[in-house]
């Protein structure tokens, strides 16, 4: 995966997309439900990795349906892509009614008052999706005001084309959890018989089909993230994170580096200073756990992570020198793997990658 534009000269750190393991991600995700359509969610700016590209190269591989969580992100896609169903997660705001219709969004109802809103604005004109809450107690109807609403005429006139809930669990295939969300959405989803229901996330996809009904749902996987931690990971890996070296020095041993000194310096060793810090969005939670990868050395970061460089134990790795790259998120290191090292989830990894970075795209 090598970007095919020069990266420029200067010490920006250098993120690149791969748009094509997107895409094929999406493909992979889909064909666990063969004949279930497969949509995208978006929120965050595409997890991070730029959402006007990610959603142009999804709508490209036959994506239609887009979830995001706010309005502001849904204008974005909606800028992007005339024609994409676009549902907004966290539903309709106080006021918001005429932003939505304004671009063709639809939001995602999950009280009494955003039901009765959107069915006078709307007046079924538009779509919207009904949340169902079946164990997160976060958004959405319970199942039973959901089973009370089967014929309620606010159904029609908020013109309700999507039924859908989210999984507490779905990474952990063995908690109980998971049955009992799947048994309550059949039962909630079964009081609308002609509306399409939407239950499974990344992980959830691979609880079965049982959790798939009509659109499958996924963020996370479509960016390389492993829905199904503990066993190897099906996806593609999508994003890719260098930094330049900026200098090579030896410090011999009791020699402490970094803000307060966080570590000293065990016998003779060799560092790098790398041009990359938690200004760009690589968490500074992984001072002294993380790695960078040098040729194919595995490199320890040293001490505090600082702003705009980190210090790398390149002891072992004769590749290091001035200019030489080090890989931050890449091969060996995927996103999960970064995101365990710095005591949080591939998620957060993504989602917190930095504008500061020089961004290529690769298709
Ligand atoms: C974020 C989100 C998803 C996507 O979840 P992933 O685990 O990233 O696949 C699906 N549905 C809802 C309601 C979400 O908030």
């Amino acid at each position: 995966m090598t970007p095919d534009t020069p990266a420029p000269v200067g010490h920006g750190a250098r993120l690149t997309v791969d748009l094509a393991a997107i895409a094929e991600n999406w493909r992979r995700l889909g064909a666990q439900g063969p004949g279930t359509p497969c949509a995208a969610v978006v929120k965050a700016d595409a997890y991070g990795c730029g959402l006007a590209p990610v959603a142009s190269a999804l709508w490209r591989a036959g994506c239609r349906t887009f979830f995001v969580a706010h309005l502001t992100e849904g204008a974005a896609v909606r800028r992007a892509l005339s024609e994409a169903a676009i549902y907004v997660l966290n539903g309709l705001p106080p006021g918001g009614a005429d932003a939505f219709l304004r671009d063709n969004l639809r939001p995602v109802l999950g009280s009494h008052d955003e039901l009765d809103a959107w069915a006078a604005a709307s007046q079924g004109a538009h779509g919207a999706a009904l949340h169902v809450d079946t164990g997160m107690n976060r958004l959405g109807f319970s199942v039973p005001e959901a089973l009370a609403l089967r014929a309620d005429p606010r159904i029609r006139a908020a013109g309700i084309d999507l039924v859908m809930s989210h999984l507490v669990s779905a990474e952990l295939p063995e908690d109980p959890v998971n049955t009992r969300q799947i048994r309550d959405f059949a039962a909630a989803r079964a009081a609308f018989p002609e509306i399409p229901a939407s239950l499974a996330n990344s992980s959830g996809i691979f609880l079965g089909t049982a959790a798939h009904h009509d659109l499958l749902r996924p963020g996370y996987a479509l960016f390389g993230g492993n829905p199904t931690p503990g066993r190897p990971n099906p996806m593609r890996p999508v994003v890719r994170l260098e930094a330049e070296i900026v200098q090579v020095r030896a410090v011999e041993a009791g020699a402490g580096a970094g803000y307060n000194h966080r570590w000293v310096a065990p016998g003779p060793r060799r560092l790098a200073t790398l041009s990359l810090g938690y200004a760009d969005g690589y968490p500074r939670a992984a001072s002294g756990r993380g790695h960078a990868l040098v040729g194919e050395v595995l490199c320890p970061i040293l001490g505090l992570i600082s702003m705009d460089l980190i210090i790398l134990d390149v002891t072992e790795a004769p590749d290091a020198r001035r200019g030489a790259t080090a890989v931050l998120i890449g091969d060996a290191l995927d996103v999960d793997t970064v995101g365990r090292a710095a005591g949080t989830i591939g998620y957060e990894i993504l989602t917190g990658l930095g504008s500061r970075y020089v961004r290529t795209y690769i298709e």
